[in-house]
This record gives structure tokens, sequence and C-alpha cells, in this order.
């Protein structure tokens, strides 16, 4: 078997570059060094050298397995790549691999509305998938804001969660049935229509959040629900965490149907005001307030609905929620609060915490993904703002999450004036103290963005030794020779 790029001679990459040619076309085949920084890499900007031997943009799943047979045979291994939206370096090829572009095959297959599942490619977008369910009056629930770019395939690669995991689970809950593509080239079916099975083995939960390791996903089908007949979404402000965690529990209480939870603090709004060009903006209320937290609630579908019956229910949520957050001002819990009650206020509120992943991205942030037991929320995210500003008083450190998941994202940026490598290397160094601190609170390093090449020498911080030496195991036997994304989750020497 075969390393990098620099033991295969001049000779073998020509013979590679012609077997690829020849199983899927000239025009799916490309070893332009523009086309391989492009796809040899994610939106995680890590620093990590990006070395791609050759980029494959198969479009069908025979030319899959043509590419990995022949990469097998030559012990290459293969750096599977969806929307490249991944921000633990997962979708980087650093050391000669083969990328494997899935983003020709995006075809939405079949929607079953008596089934209420559908069936696409991996290369369709997760909002194709959205649109495409919400044309038959069905909902595809995961939902976050890189949907327009991120594939179906790289979403169940990363079991991406999103904003309303709250109500509704991540990816994982929601695929049915799995065509994955072996190191072998062999393609394996698992999963499938049945509600119960109990048969041994759930291979299908093995691949999904795998990252590419095991397996190339080259078609999903995917379960959808009834979409509700409404939302209403309210802004809060608050005053501290300790107004968080109560408001929460007084919304958990109301016996309103809580789809999204997310608190954001007055950092994120900083960052969203200045990449909106409105840097002097004082934010979504007139005096700004060191957190908000942004409530969906949900209005429940219901039989027969007339457009007067839907319009009642959904004002008499809305009424509801505004008594409840009332209530929660009286309470002391909060500064200020509106409720959106209209279509375009309903987006005008979720663009603050849907903006603040790309105005963060600008100033190439160094990031953690975290969560904890929900119940100690409020108290990491006090603990980490502490250590923070203990360890490195100068860095600036913004927090935005799903409190509802315990999911909080954690972010420290780059001061005005001070070199960026600089300040990595600062952040960098924080990171065992912000593990150690995640580790104590029985939380997780990874919450929804997986390990990739980012988190895996912090992997031993949530699971044990044991498990580590299982998930090896596991990668060996459905991946004796090591070309399925090698190095990602843990370290693997990529195959010699
Ligand atoms: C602005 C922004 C907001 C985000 N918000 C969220 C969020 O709220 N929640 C969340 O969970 N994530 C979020 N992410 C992260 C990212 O969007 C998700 O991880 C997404 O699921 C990645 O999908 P992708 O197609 O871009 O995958 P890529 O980045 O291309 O790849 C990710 C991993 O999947 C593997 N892979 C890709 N396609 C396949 C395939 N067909 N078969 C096997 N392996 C494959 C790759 O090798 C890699 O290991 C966000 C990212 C951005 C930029």
């Amino acid at each position: 078997m075969r390393a990098g790029n620099e033991q295969m001679s001049d000779l073998e990459a020509t013979a590679l570059i012609e077997e690829l040619t020849a199983a899927v076309g000239a025009d799916a085949v490309s070893v332009s060094v523009e086309d391989r920084a492009y796809y040899g890499t994610d939106r995680c900007k890590g620093g990590w050298t990006v070395d791609a031997r050759a980029v494959v943009r198969p479009a069908d799943v025979e030319g899959v397995q043509r590419v990995v047979r022949i990469c097998a045979a030559r012990g290459i291994a293969i750096v599977p790549s969806g929307g490249r939206t991944g921000l633990t370096g997962a979708a980087t090829a650093s050391r000669g691999e083969v990328v494997l572009s899935l983003e020709r095959m995006r075809r939405i297959l079949n929607v079953d509305v008596e089934a209420r599942t559908i069936r696409c490619d991996p290369g369709a977008t997760v909002e194709d998938v959205q649109r495409a369910a919400a044309s038959e009056g069905l909902m595809y629930p995961v939902d976050f804001a890189a949907k327009g770019t991120a594939h179906i395939g790289g979403s169940i690669a990363t079991n991406a969660g999103g904003v309303r995991v709250l109500r509704y689970g991540s990816t994982r809950a929601w695929v049915r049935e799995l065509k994955v593509v072996l190191a072998s080239g062999e393609v394996v079916k698992t999963g499938g229509a049945l509600v119960k099975d109990n048969t041994g083995y759930e291979l299908r939960q093995l691949f999904i959040g795998s990252e590419g390791t095991l397996g190339i996903i080259v078609e999903a089908t995917l379960a959808l629900c009834v979409p509700p007949l409404g939302t209403v979404v309210a802004l809060t402000a608050l005053e501290d965490g300790a107004s968080i965690g109560a408001l929460f529990r007084r919304m958990q209480d109301s016996g309103l149907h809580l789809s999204a939870f997310e608190c954001f603090d007055q950092g994120c709004v900083r960052r969203v005001c200045d990449h909106r060009g409105d840097a002097q903006a004082p934010g979504p209320f007139a005096q700004p307030a060191p957190h908000h937290v942004l409530i969906e609630v949900e209005v429940p579908p219901i039989l027969r609905a007339s457009h007067e019956g839907a319009q009642a229910r959904i004002e008499a949520v809305l009424d509801d929620l505004a008594i409840c957050l009332a209530d929660a001002q009286e309470a002391g819990e909060l500064l200020d609060a509106v409720v959106a009650t209209t279509p375009r206020q309903t987006q005008e509120l979720w663009a603050w915490r849907e903006d603040i992943s790309e105005s963060l991205h600008v100033a190439t942030p160094h990031k953690a993904d975290v969560s904890v037991p929900v119940s100690e929320v409020v108290r990491f995210m006090e603990a980490w703002r502490d250590a923070v500003h203990a360890a490195l008083p100068t860095i600036p450190a913004v927090c935005f999450g799903h409190v509802g998941d315990g999911n909080l994202h954690l972010n420290l940026l780059c001061p005005e004036g001070m070199d960026h490598g600089v300040f990595l290397s600062c952040a960098k160094s924080f990171d065992a103290e912000m593990y150690a601190l995640v580790e104590s609170f029985a939380g997780s390093i990874s919450a929804e963005h997986g390990v990739g090449l980012l988190k895996r020498a912090h992997l031993h911080h949530t699971k044990s030794p044991g498990e580590i030496a299982l998930m090896r195991e596991i990668k060996r036997s459905i991946d004796p020779g090591g070309i399925m994304n090698p190095g990602k989750i843990f370290e693997m020497k990529i195959p010699v």
C-alpha cells in the first residue's frame, strides 16, 4: 500500500489519473491547483496543509464504486466531500488523498407521502430536501444555517444538529435507510421502512456521524413529519445567566410546544451589527443587554383547519407566549421582550441568531462546540467565561448556543491589531483547560460538529480508552486498508 503524494512516482501518479479518468470521464477528474485547494478543505481554517492529490466528481453510484476500487487497489486514501461547510476539518485532504465530491449526485428521487419519507442522492442539499418535503405538505425538521450548501450526505456523516434538536432530535433520528459504498467498492444497504426491527447490531447508526471514515453514503431515505400549523417567535433580553436558566424552566413548564430556545450574548450582537455594516446600531433592543434568548413555540397541526381556525389557534398561542413572557418580566427574569406578529418580523428575529455564525466566521475565530447536561448549561457558561478571563484577559470571548440541548458554541476572537497567528496559538493553548472543564461537567467536546482533525487530540476528554479502542477496531474491520478518510476522529496512519 502507498503513502502520501511524496511516495508516488510521476509515472504512477499519471497512471492513477488515467484510470480515474477512464472510470468517470475527463470532466469529472481535476488535478488543477485551484480545484485541489477548493475541494481539499472545509469551513474550518485549522491551519492544516491542504494537499489533495486529485478531485473526482462521479455522477452516479457506479462511478463512486469504480473510484473507490481504483483507490483501494493502489492504497490511496479518499476524502468524501459534501458541501464542505464542516467546522472540524473532517473534509480536509492534507496528505495526498483523492477528494471524492458528491456534488454531481443531487437528485431528489422520491417523496412517499403515505410513508412520510424522502429518498435522495447524497449531494442534495438539506434545503433541497426541506423544499421537496414542503411541496408535498410535509417537513424535514433538521435545520441549520448552512442548510443551503450542506449536503444530506455530509449532514448524515456529521449527524448534524441545528436549531430544532430540542423538539426533533439530530439527523440520526430521521435517517431510515442508507446506501453506503464500502472500502471494498461494494454497496451495502442498511435500515429500511420498518418501525420495529430487532435483528442485531444497528449498522445504519454506525455510519451516521462517522465522518466518512467507514464508507461513502450514496443514497439516503429520510423520515418526514407533518409541519406545525405555524410557529410563534419571541426575542428576549436578559441581565444574567441565572435568568436564562429560570426562563428555560418557565417555558418548559408552560405547556407550550417549545421548538427552539437559543441564547446569544452581547458580543454576538456586536459582531452581527458589524457584519451588517451597522456597527453603531444598538442591536435588537434600544437598550443593549448582556444576554438574549430567542424562543420559538410551535402551534400543533389540527384536523381540517380552516384559514380562520388556523389563524385563531396561532393567535391563541401568541397570546399564551406573551402572557408567559409578561410573567417572566414580572418575576425579574427579563429586561425586555418582543413577540413577532408577522412572518417578516419572525424572519428578522431569527436573523439575529442565524447571522451569528457567518459574522464570526469573518474574524476566523477559534471555536468550540461543546455540550454539558442541560441543567448545568448556565453554570458551565459562567465557569468558561471566568476561565477565559483569567487565562487570556485580552481575548474577547463570545458565546451562543442551544440551551435546550445543553449545547454551547464558544468562540475566542482575535483582538484588533493582534497578528492572527499569535492569536491562534494563544487560543489553542487554552483548549486543554477548556476541554478539561468540559470533562469536569461530564460534557462532550463535540456536541454537533464532529471531531475531524480539530478535536481528535481531545477525544479522551469524552470517550474512555476502552471506547476509543473499540472505535478503532470497528474502523479496522470495516475499512481494513484504512483508505476511508484516515486520520479523522482519531489519528491513523495513511495507508502504506
Ligand atoms: C454557518 C454555519 C452554520 C452551521 N451550523 C451548524 C449547526 O447548527 N449544527 C450542526 O450540526 N452543524 C452546523 N454547521 C456545520 C456543518 O454545516 C455541518 O456539519 C454539515 O452537516 C456538514 O455537511 P457538508 O455537506 O458541508 O459536509 P462536509 O463539510 O463536506 O463534510 C463533513 C464530513 O462528512 C464527510 N462526508 C461528506 N459527504 C459524505 C458522504 N456522502 N458520505 C460519507 N461521508 C461524507 C466528510 O468526509 C467529512 O468528514 C454549520 C456550518 C456553518 C458554515
